[in-house]
C-alpha cells in the first residue's frame, strides 16, 4: 500500500509529466530534492557547534531536458508562471521564484562548470515559508541537475550545497549558513547528519523512529523584530568569546564561563549559558540515539525549548504555550524548531500519543489565539537525487 506522501509524490509528478509534454512536447529527466527538519542544535551554526539536520518526504520535484539554446524556460506547476531567461549575469528574471533557478546556473558558471539552455517544469509540496526550507529544497534540485546533466557529476556535494547558499546570498537577500542546502543535498532515509559548523565534517546517525512520530506544528504566526534581535545575540556571543579569548563559544565550557561571570553583563551570560548548553545537548542526542534512548532525546529537545525561551529569549508566547500542550498531550519531546519569535515546534511523539496530541493541540491552540495551526507529519527521507 503506498504511503499519503507516495501518493501525494506520484500525483505530482503526473502534473509535471502532463505539462512538460503540453508545453515543450516529449520528456525530461527527473530530479527531486528534499525540505529539512532540525531535530536539536539552535543557534548553534554562528558559534561554532553542531546542527542535527536530516532531509524529509516534502520534496520539490522538476522534470528537466537541455534544449540546445542558451536560455532557460521554467515552468511552476505551483505558481502557474513561466519564466524565461539567459545565463548571463544581467539577464536576471523579475520573479523572485526563478531568481533561485537563475541562481544556481549563475553560482555553478561562476565556479568554472557548464551550464545551458534547458526546458523544465517544476512543482513541490514542501509548505512555503514554514521554515523547511522550501528554498534550499528548490535549489539543491537543480544544481544536483545541472551536475548530472552538464557536468558529468564532476561538481562534489558540499559544493552543490554551497551554490545553493551562495544562490541565496547573491541572488535572494537571504544570508543563511549552510545548514538547509547540506541537509537538502546530503540528506539520506532514516538518517540525521550531525553536522560540525566549525570543521564541516559530518556524521549519519539512523533515526529509525520505531514506535515514534516526528510532527511539526506550525504556529502560523511571525513576530514582527524592531530592534535585530538575531544580530544581538550574536553580539553577546562574540564578547563572551572575545572575554574568553577564543575565536566561538564552541571551546567554552560552563566553568570558563562561571570565571568570567562577573566581568559580563547578566544577559551575555544567560545567552552564552544556552549556547554552551546546546552544544552539549546535541551530543547527548546523537549518544542517546545510538542506544536507541528516546526518553533522553526528547528530554534534551524540552531543554532546548526552555533555554530558548527562557535564556536566549528567542520564544514566544505561542510557542510557550504549544510546548506546554505537547508536555500535558505526553509528548516525548518538543521545541521551537529555527530562529525563534514565531514558526514552528518540532515534536517527537510515541505512536499511540499522535492523534490525541493533534486533535487537542488543534482545539487548544484555536481556542486561545483564533487559528488553527498546521500540522506537518514529517518521515526522515532522501535528499538531492535524480528519479
Ligand atoms: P522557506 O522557509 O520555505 O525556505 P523561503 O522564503 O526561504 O521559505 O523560500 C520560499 C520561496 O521559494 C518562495 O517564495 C518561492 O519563491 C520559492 N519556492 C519554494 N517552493 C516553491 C514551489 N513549489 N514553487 C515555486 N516556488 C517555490
Ligand atoms: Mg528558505
Amino acid at each position: 500500500m503506498k504511503t499519503e506522501q507516495q501518493e501525494c509524490s506520484c500525483a505530482m509528478e503526473q502534473k509535471i509529466k502532463e505539462e512538460f509534454a503540453t508545453r515543450f512536447g516529449g520528456e525530461g529527466t527527473f530530479y527531486a530534492s528534499a525540505g529539512r527538519i532540525n531535530l536539536i542544535g539552535e543557534h548553534t551554526d554562528y558559534n561554532g557547534g553542531f546542527v542535527f539536520p536530516g532531509a524529509i518526504d516534502k520534496v520539490i520535484e522538476a522534470e528537466i531536458r537541455p534544449n540546445g539554446t542558451d536560455r532557460c524556460r521554467v515552468y511552476s506547476v505551483d505558481i502557474n508562471e513561466t519564466a524565461e531567461f539567459g545565463l548571463a549575469e544581467e539577464d536576471a528574471p523579475a520573479q523572485q521564484w526563478a531568481r533561485y533557478i537563475f541562481g544556481v546556473c549563475r553560482e555553478v558558471i561562476k565556479r568554472g562548470f557548464e551550464v545551458k539552455g534547458f526546458d523544465a517544469v517544476f512543482a513541490g509540496n514542501v509548505p512555503l515559508g514554514a521554515g523547511l526550507s522550501s528554498s534550499a529544497a528548490l535549489e539543491s534540485c537543480f544544481a544536483f541537475a545541472m551536475n548530472d546533466l552538464y557536468n558529468d557529476n564532476k561538481i562534489d556535494k558540499f559544493e552543490l550545497a554551497r551554490i545553493g547558499q551562495s544562490t541565496e546570498h547573491n541572488y535572494c537577500g537571504v544570508n543563511c549558513g549552510i545548514m538547509d542546502q547540506f541537509a537538502s543535498v546530503f540528506g539520506k532515509k532514516d538518517c540525521l547528519m550531525r553536522l560540525d559548523c566549525r570543521s564541516m565534517e559530518f556524521e549519519y546517525f539512523p533515526f529509525k523512529l520505531d514506535g515514534y512520530k516526528l510532527v511539526l506544528v506550525d504556529s502560523r504566526v511571525k513576530h514582527e523584530l524592531v530592534d535585530s534581535p538575531y544580530n544581538k545575540r550574536r553580539q553577546s556571543c562574540e564578547r563572551v568569546a572575545a572575554k574568553l579569548g577564543i575565536e566561538t563559544l564552541r571551546d567554552a565550557d560552563m566553568d570558563d564561563l562561571d570565571r568570567i561571570k562577573d566581568e559580563i553583563s547578566e544577559e551575555d551570560y544567560k545567552r552564552a549559558e544556552y549556547v554552551i548548553g546546546e552544544k552539549q545537548r546535541v551530543l547527548d542526542v546523537c549518544d542517546a540515539l545510538e542506544r536507541g534512548d528516546y526518553a533522553t532525546v526528547g528530554e534534551r529537545m524540552y531543554q532546548t525549548h526552555a533555554g530558548m525561551s527562557k535564556l536566549y529569549e528567542v520564544s514566544c508566547e505561542e510557542l510557550d504555550y504549544l510546548n506546554d500542550l505537547a508536555k500535558e498531550c505526553g509528548v516525548t519531546g518538543s521545541r521551537i524548531m529555527g530562529g525563534g519569535f514565531g514558526g514552528c515546534t518540532i515534536n517527537l511523539v510515541k505512536d499511540d500519543f499522535y492523534d490525541p496530541f493533534v486533535s487537542v493541540v488543534i482545539k487548544k491552540f484555536h481556542e486561545k489565539y483564533g487559528h488553527d495551526p498546521k500540522i506537518y507529519p514529517v518521515i526522515i527521507s532522501d535528499g538531492a537525487r535524480r528519479l
